[in-house]
C-alpha cells in the first residue's frame, strides 16, 4: 500500500484528485445544482466566513527563536460556533484547512447539532519539536486567535499530531487571557478538565452504529457479518475492538507496514497487545500476515478505511469487493473513485456520516462544559446512538428520494440544512 501510494502521491496526473480543495468542491457542486440552490446562496455556502494566517514567533530549546505560520478558517457560523480540529504537520496548507473547515461545516449539519465548520493548522514537524517547543507554539497559537476563538465563536478539537494535552495548553492559554476557566473553549480534553466519557471511542463507536444499520439494510446478520478495516490507530482500532464486542468478524486488519488476515475473524484486543510487545501487526500468532496492498481488495461485506485520505482513487476503486463501505478516515475516497463505486452499487456511509461519531460526542463535552454538570457514559452512548441512527435513516431517506447515492444525499442535506438556517436569519447584505 504504502509503495503504491507514494508513486501515485507524486504521479503529476493524479495531483487534482487528490487536492482536497477540489474534492470538497466537486461534492459540494453536484448537491448545490442537485438541490436547485440560487446562485446568490451558492456563493455565501462556497465561501469560507473567514480565513486567519498568523506568523507566531517562538523560542525553540536551543535559544534560537523561529517563526511559525498558522491557519485559522471558520467556513461557516450560520447554524453555531465553528468547530473543527487543530493540525500540526509539515504539509499543513491554506487549501486544506479550508477544505477541511467546509468538510466540518456538511458534518455537523448532517449530524444536526447547532456547530459551523472550522478547522486550524500550524506548519512544524511535531517530530522535531520537543513538548516544551509544542507547547510554546500552541500558546502563541491560541494568543494570537483569541479575538477569534471562543465558546460561543468557534471551539477547536484534536485532529492530526494535537492531542488532549494541546487541547488542555489551548484550554489554560485561553482562560489566563480571559482571567476565567473556561472549559468549553476546546473538546477532546482530558477527562480531568472537562473532557467527555466517551470521547476517545466516540469515532469508532459511531462507525460501528452505521455498519450495523448498513447490514439491517442488506437484511445481513452482524454474526455473519466479514470486515476489512484498514488503519488500527484510534477510530480503526477502536472500530475493530467495539465490533468484535458486537459479534462481527474481523478478517483482516490492515497498517501501513503489513496486514493480518484471518477468515474466522481477528481478536483486536489481542492483536492490540501484540503490536505493544512486538511494535507491528505482523506476525500475529491469531492469524496471517497479508500484503497490506492487496488487504483491502479482499471479498466482504464492510470494508472500513480508517487510516488516512485518497486511498480509494480512479485506479483502484474498480478492485474493491465490499458490499458497504464505511468511511472512518476523512476523505478516504476521491470523488472520481466515487463514480466507479455507484456503478459498482457499492453502499458508501461517507465520511461526514460515517466518522461524525466524534464531533458528535464532542457537543456533548461543550454541552456538559456549559452546564457544569457531567454524564455519565451509558448516557454519552445512548445519546451518541440516538443521533448517529437517525442521521443514517435521514440520509438515506433523502437519498431514496431524490434517488441520488448516499454522499450527495449527505452533502445536500447538510446544504439544505445550512441554507435553510442562512435563509432564516436573513443575509445581512
Ligand atoms: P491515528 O493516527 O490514530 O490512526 C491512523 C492509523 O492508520 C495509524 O495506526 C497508521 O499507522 C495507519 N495508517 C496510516 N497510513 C496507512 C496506510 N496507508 N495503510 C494502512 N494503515 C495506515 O488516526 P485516527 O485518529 O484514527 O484518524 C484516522 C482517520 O480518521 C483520519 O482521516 C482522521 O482525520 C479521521 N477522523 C478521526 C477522528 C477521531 O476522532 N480521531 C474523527 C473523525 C475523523
Amino acid at each position: 500500500m504504502i509503495i503504491e501510494d507514494i508513486n501515485i502521491h507524486d504521479d503529476p496526473s493524479m495531483q487534482a484528485e487528490f487536492n482536497p480543495w477540489l474534492a470538497a468542491e466537486a461534492r459540494f457542486n453536484e448537491a448545490a445544482m442537485k438541490l436547485g440552490l440560487d446562485e446568490g446562496l451558492t456563493k455565501v455556502l462556497k465561501s469560507p466566513a473567514m480565513e486567519v494566517t498568523i506568523h507566531i514567533p517562538v523560542m525553540l530549546d536551543d535559544g534560537r527563536l523561529e517563526v511559525f505560520t498558522g491557519y485559522r478558517v471558520q467556513h461557516s457560523l450560520a447554524r453555531g460556533p465553528a468547530k473543527g480540529g487543530i493540525r500540526f504537520a509539515p504539509d499543513v496548507s491554506i487549501d486544506e484547512v479550508r477544505a477541511l473547515s467546509s468538510w466540518m461545516t456538511w458534518k455537523c449539519a448532517v449530524v444536526n447539532i447547532p456547530f459551523g465548520g472550522g478547522k486550524g493548522g500550524v506548519i512544524c514537524d511535531p517530530k522535531i519539536l520537543s513538548p516544551g517547543e509544542l507547547e510554546r507554539i500552541t500558546r502563541r497559537y491560541t494568543a494570537e486567535l483569541m479575538d477569534i476563538l471562543g465558546p460561543e465563536r468557534d471551539v477547536p478539537a484534536p485532529d492530526m499530531n494535537t492531542n488532549a494535552q494541546t487541547m488542555a495548553w489551548i484550554m489554560d492559554t485561553y482562560s489566563m487571557h480571559k482571567r476565567q476557566t473556561c472549559t468549553a473553549i476546546v473538546t477532546g480534553k482530558p477527562l480531568d478538565l472537562g473532557g467527555s466519557k466517551g470521547r476517545p471511542e466516540a469515532t469508532g463507536r459511531g462507525c460501528l452504529i452505521v455498519t450495523l444499520q448498513a447490514l439491517k439494510r442488506f437484511g445481513i446478520d452482524p454474526k455473519l457479518s466479514r470486515v476489512v478495516i484498514q488503519g488500527f490507530g484510534n477510530v480503526g482500532g477502536m472500530a475493530a475492538k467495539l465490533m468484535f464486542k458486537a459479534g462481527i468478524k474481523i478478517i483482516s486488519i490492515i497498517e501501513y507496514d503489513g496486514a493480518v488476515y484471518n477468515a474466522d475473524g481477528i481478536d483486536p484486543n489481542a492483536l492490540e497487545q501484540h503490536r505493544q510487545e512486538t511494535g507491528s501487526i505482523t506476525h500475529f500468532p491469531g492469524g496471517v500476515d497479508m500484503d497490506p496492498e492487496e488487504a483491502m481488495f479482499l471479498e466482504c461485506d464492510v470494508l472500513v478505511p480508517a487510516a488516512r485520505e485518497n486511498v480509494i482513487h480512479s485506479r483502484n476503486a474498480g478492485r474493491i469487493r465490499a458490499k458497504i463501505l464505511c468511511e472512518g478516515a476523512n476523505g478516504p475516497t476521491t470523488a472520481q473513485a466515487d463514480k466507479i463505486l455507484e456503478e459498482k452499487r457499492v453502499f458508501v456511509i461517507p465520511d461526514i456520516l460515517a466518522n461524525a461519531g466524534g464531533v458528535t460526542v464532542s457537543y456533548f463535552e461543550w454541552v456538559q462544559d456549559r452546564q457544569g454538570f457531567f454524564w455519565n457514559e451509558d448516557m454519552v452512548n445512548e445519546r451518541l446512538e440516538e443521533i448517529m441512527v437517525n442521521s443514517f435513516r435521514d440520509v438515506v431517506a433523502y437519498g431514496d428520494q431524490h434517488k441520488v447515492n448516499n454522499r450527495t444525499a449527505a452533502y445536500m442535506l447538510a446544504l439544505d440544512r445550512v441554507a435553510f438556517a442562512i435563509k432564516l436569519r436573513g443575509i445581512y447584505a
